[in-house]
């Protein structure tokens, strides 16, 4: 499975590379995993907590979208990714554990994280975070400066009017 899974992500992410081996370790885990395989379509949810090659293994193979609101980015800059099943309530932590040696090009770490037991790629653990709220719905307000409008969330009072955050300019007196 993984080998026809690498390739179909490598025809996503336009070139093959570690990253995107490592996002196809993780996916490879989740599709053979009771808990998240077969997932009913929408419930299967991850948090990356990077914004790196492996993320299009995701999207390409786990079908999870920043569109369909399963799919989201908490930048602790980690190689880690959280999955959820809504559905069932579960969730798993993958954190790289895996490091390429001295000397090793590439290659070779690419190959590695493809073949090595999946033990020595990754951590599981619990979920740090909670899983991510469905997406919501928000009304459409239309900016009393430019005139663009914006999901209700996103706009700010300012001088008295309703603005988008193009026109908002933040009061900070920081240092
Ligand atoms: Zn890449
Ligand atoms: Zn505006």
């Amino acid at each position: 499975m993984l080998e026809e899974i690498w390739t179909k992500a490598v025809a996503f992410h336009g070139h093959a590379c570690p990253g995107l081996a490592i996002g196809v370790r993780a996916c490879g885990h989740i599709l053979e995993h009771p808990d998240f395989a077969r997932a009913p379509y929408g419930s299967l949810c991850c948090v990356t907590e990077n914004d790196a090659c492996g993320v299009d293994a995701i999207q390409c193979l786990l079908g999870c979208s920043v569109g369909k609101g399963n799919l989201v980015f908490h930048g602790t800059g980690k190689h880690a990714y959280s999955f959820f099943n809504r559905e069932k309530g579960r969730g798993l932590r993958m954190y790289l554990r895996g490091q390429a040696t001295p000397g090793m090009t590439r290659e070779e770490w690419q190959n590695h994280i493809l073949s090595a037991p999946f033990e020595e790629i990754f951590t599981l653990s619990e979920p740090v975070l909670p899983c991510p709220p469905p997406a919501r719905k928000f009304p459409t307000m239309f900016c009393e400066l430019c005139g663009e409008g914006a999901a209700e969330h996103a706009m700010r009072r300012q001088e008295g009017k309703m603005v988008c955050l193009d026109c908002f300019r933040p009061y900070t007196r920081g240092w």
